[in-house]
């Protein structure tokens, strides 16, 4: 089992991890933002100060590391969240990995599939190789790999992302985070995982906080998955009372050992802005989410599972403890 998960800046002792938001960017833009003209571009020193500042907001929320699951196609850049995590000392996992067929960027891989090429064999060749030389002859690593579904039903192009992610996890013993849209597809994204061999703790489904529905988070849970409540503070998509109360249930079923959390913020936005509420900041959980889940009964020990245990056991590959 690895002991250590590979960050911006190096190798990392999961038990150094500590309490880990599971899914916030510092960098993210839609595949061709950059051909309207019309949307100023960022300077490097903003970015960087903005960066500082929500660290600085996280540190002293008592974050100490997060995942920035940004997929290759979505504007990542590994090398500026390593000047960050430089510049702060604050531990940053990247990604390798692909985005859904409606909004990612995949005519590449769809004229690879007209040449007839093995296109699950050379993506998984192209995760692998950025897991384990860095990205771009950067050297920088990606410690984990994203892959997502969207709304009605997953596409081929799709499922031979999650093909290619599956063999690229298993080669390289790195962990797969997922995106789902309305909280929908979560037990088909489990199902390409199994068929793909990958042990079920391995993955985390993903905006599983997208769904008010107990009965689905239910199942997921039952399929062996981690389970993302990654969206705190996007009241546009779902209330934190609603999300709250979600996680309480799944607690009160003991399933507090899958749970991991964060709020999928986006620091420096490339392309003309969405707007936002106060609300989504990446000090949200820890300030006043916390507070709400104790008020219904939640633990230190539920919440020290939700933020430190679950992701370095996800790091890990530890198996996951019985359901309590
Ligand atoms: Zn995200």
């Amino acid at each position: 089992m690895p002991a250590f998960v590979e960050t911006v800046t190096g190798p990392l002792s999961v038990d150094d991890l500590g309490a880990t938001l599971i899914h916030e960017h510092v960098v993210t833009g839609m595949p061709g933002w950059d051909t309207d003209a019309n949307v100023p571009r960022w300077k490097r020193h903003d970015m960087m100060q903005i960066a500082k500042d929500k660290i600085a907001e996280m540190q002293d929320a008592g974050i100490h590391s997060m995942v920035d699951p940004c997929p290759s196609d979505l504007a990542r850049d590994i090398e500026f969240s390593a000047e960050v995590s430089q510049a702060t000392g604050f531990r940053i996992v990247a990604a390798a990995g692909l985005y859904n067929e409606f909004l990612g960027l995949n005519a590449y891989w769809k004229m690879r599939g007209t040449m007839g090429a093995d296109v699950v064999q050379e993506m998984a060749d192209a995760f692998i190789t950025e897991i384990t030389e860095g990205v771009n002859g950067s050297g920088v690593k990606p410690g984990i790999i994203k892959v997502a579904t969207g709304s009605g039903s997953v596409t081929d192009y799709e499922g031979q992302v999650f093909a290619a992610a599956t063999k690229a996890a298993i080669a390289t013993d790195v962990p797969i985070i997922t995106h789902t849209d309305d909280g929908v597809l979560g037990e088909d994204q489990q199902t390409m995982f199994a068929e793909g061999n990958l042990p079920s703790h391995r993955a985390m489904v993903g905006h599983c906080c997208g769904s008010n529905d107990h009965d689905y988070h239910w199942r997921l849970v039952e399929g062996g998955t981690y389970v993302g409540f990654d969206r705190f503070g996007l009241e546009v998509i779902n209330s934190d009372v609603n999300r709250v109360k979600s996680i309480l249930k799944l607690i009160e079923r003991g399933a507090s050992t899958r749970l991991m959390v964060a709020h999928d913020t986006v620091w420096c936005w490339l392309g003309k802005s969405f707007p936002v509420n106060p609300l989504w900041r990446p000090s949200r959980f820890s300030q006043d989410i916390i507070p709400m889940l104790r008020a219904g009964g939640a633990t230190d020990q539920h919440i020290d599972d939700i933020l430190v245990q679950n992701p370095r056991r996800y790091f890990a590959g530890e198996p996951l403890p019985p359901l309590d």
